[in-house]
């Protein structure tokens, strides 16, 4: 696809102002968005508004870093007075009384914000088929799925919409849609972006991640969006580097995995990126993850189980979508939620809750904070003697709308490589593969140790 953009960098140098940059994307947008459903809402008064002001301050040369990055946000993050809804009817008339601490730093550095882009609900999906705006389509090829649960994200970059977007990912949802929509997506550690005024899924797993169409807006946006935030006790006081000065590499000693069951088209393009790091600087080496049967089953035990306990605050009390039905108020929570909810979001909810419940806590939940401390032992065991693990972002095409639907095993399987860094609470990427016998998009996958960012974007920087 041809684009007029590259990056940030890339706006930059062009010297066009953000008024004709924010009419672009708008064009853009105009152009597209019916076919695609990426976004929800298109903040148009507001961004026209603020390029003005952004290029008044180019002007007089006292703008920010973000200067002329138009940037989309998935609609789990808050901003004060606008409407957001994790593509959940149970979140309608929703809006938000504050701003998200990382979108205030992206404001602080003047980014322009165009819109709300639509999700699986909730988060939970990886197809983007469960939001209750419909599905979004993956511009390459209308009758694909995008990924999930960040689609509207992926598909805003994917079709120029935008110049980034942000993203959550709990257990892929930043780099799964990137890998299917041949775009860039950054899981960065857990603690390194504050998630204070991000809607919680599974709170000890959900992390921001920018998707972008160049690793040097990956970098940028993280360099501004980290550090320690007070409103989350979750975040992480370590230094932030400057992620956005890449570099080249030294050597590195490199681990891959071989899995088995991927597409056709999967395995020959990473047998193809293998063979090619290979006879390069860095050693590469392969290793078996000894536990990889037990990372979805252990994900889904514990963010089911994180999600039962967040999503009980919606209740039609305080905020959002209010049943009619309200002869008690037992029945109107019980009609709100019903009412509300999708089906996969309701299946989570009540997973975990059976989870959670005194009869299975020890046999469920107890045993999968031990499996995944087990999990993050081996992490620990193989960055010890590793510098990155490649693999996969996902070990299939993009697939056709419907098509896992109504399997939710199959949907789940579709995060199998991803899992495992969010279980670890590390950092990974998804940079596009070539594809050598197709066309469809593909990801590759590499993950880093925890707070190693900068060695990931370095390395992403260079095998992209
Ligand atoms: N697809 C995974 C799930 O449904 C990941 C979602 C995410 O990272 N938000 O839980």
């Amino acid at each position: 696809m041809n684009r007029r953009f590259q990056s940030l960098l890339d706006i930059q140098k062009t010297k066009i102002s953000c008024v004709d940059l924010v009419e672009f994307y708008l064009g853009q947008i105009q152009a597209q968005n019916a076919s695609l459903n990426a976004f929800i809402e298109v903040w148009e008064k507001e961004a026209r508004i603020r390029a003005k002001e952004i290029d008044e301050k180019i002007k007089k040369d006292t703008a920010g870093k973000l200067a002329g990055m138009v940037i989309g946000l998935k609609d789990n993050l808050l901003v004060k007075n606008q409407a957001a809804s994790n593509s959940s009817k149970i979140l309608s008339g929703f809006t938000s009384p504050y701003t998200a601490s990382a979108i205030q730093k992206l404001l602080d550095e003047d980014a322009i914000l165009i819109g709300r882009l639509n999700n699986d609900e909730f988060a939970m999906g990886s197809s983007n088929e469960t939001s209750f705006y419909g599905p979004v389509k993956n511009a390459i090829d209308l009758e694909r799925v995008p990924g999930g649960s960040s689609g509207g994200s992926a598909v805003a970059v994917q079709a120029e919409m935008c110049t980034a977007a942000l993203g959550t990912d709990t257990g892929g949802s930043v780099r799964q849609p990137a890998a299917f929509t041949g775009t860039i997506g950054l899981k960065p550690s857990y603690g390194r972006i504050s998630r204070y005024g991000v809607m919680s899924y599974a709170s000890s797993f959900d992390q921001i991640g920018p998707i972008s169409y160049s690793i040097s807006d990956a970098a940028i946006l993280l360099e501004v969006m980290s550090g320690k935030d007070p409103k989350d006790a979750t975040s992480s006081s370590k230094k932030v580097e400057a992620y956005s000065a890449l570099k080249p590499n030294e050597p590195k000693r490199i681990a891959y995995i071989e899995p088995e069951g991927l597409d056709d088209e999967v395995s020959k393009a990473y047998t193809y990126q293998i063979e090619k790091i290979s006879a390069s600087k860095h050693q590469l080496e392969r290793i078996s993850i000894d536990f990889a049967d037990a990372l979805v089953p252990t994900y889904y035990v514990l963010t089911t189980a994180e999600a039962s306990s967040n999503l009980s605050r919606y209740a039609g009390m305080i905020y959002g979508h209010q049943s009619k039905k309200q002869n008690s108020l037992d029945e109107m929570i019980m009609q709100s939620r019903n009412e509300g909810f999708g089906p996969e979001v309701k299946r989570r909810i009540m997973t975990g809750t059976f989870i959670l419940s005194e009869e299975h806590f020890e046999a469920y939940y107890t045993k999968a904070l031990l499996v995944r401390r087990k999990i993050k032992n081996r992490l620990n065991e193989i960055f010890e003697n590793f510098d990155a693990i490649l693999s996969p972002t996902a070990p299939t095409v993009p697939f056709k709308l419907n098509e896992k639907k109504q399997d939710p095993i199959a949907m789940y399987l579709a995060d199998q490589f991803t899992v495992m860094a969010s279980l670890g609470g590390v950092c990974a990427i998804s940079i596009p593969m070539k594809n050598i016998t197709g066309k469809l998009p593909l990801g590759l996958q590499i993950t880093c140790n925890s707070f190693c960012e900068k060695s990931l974007l370095n390395l992403a920087n260079e095998l992209v």
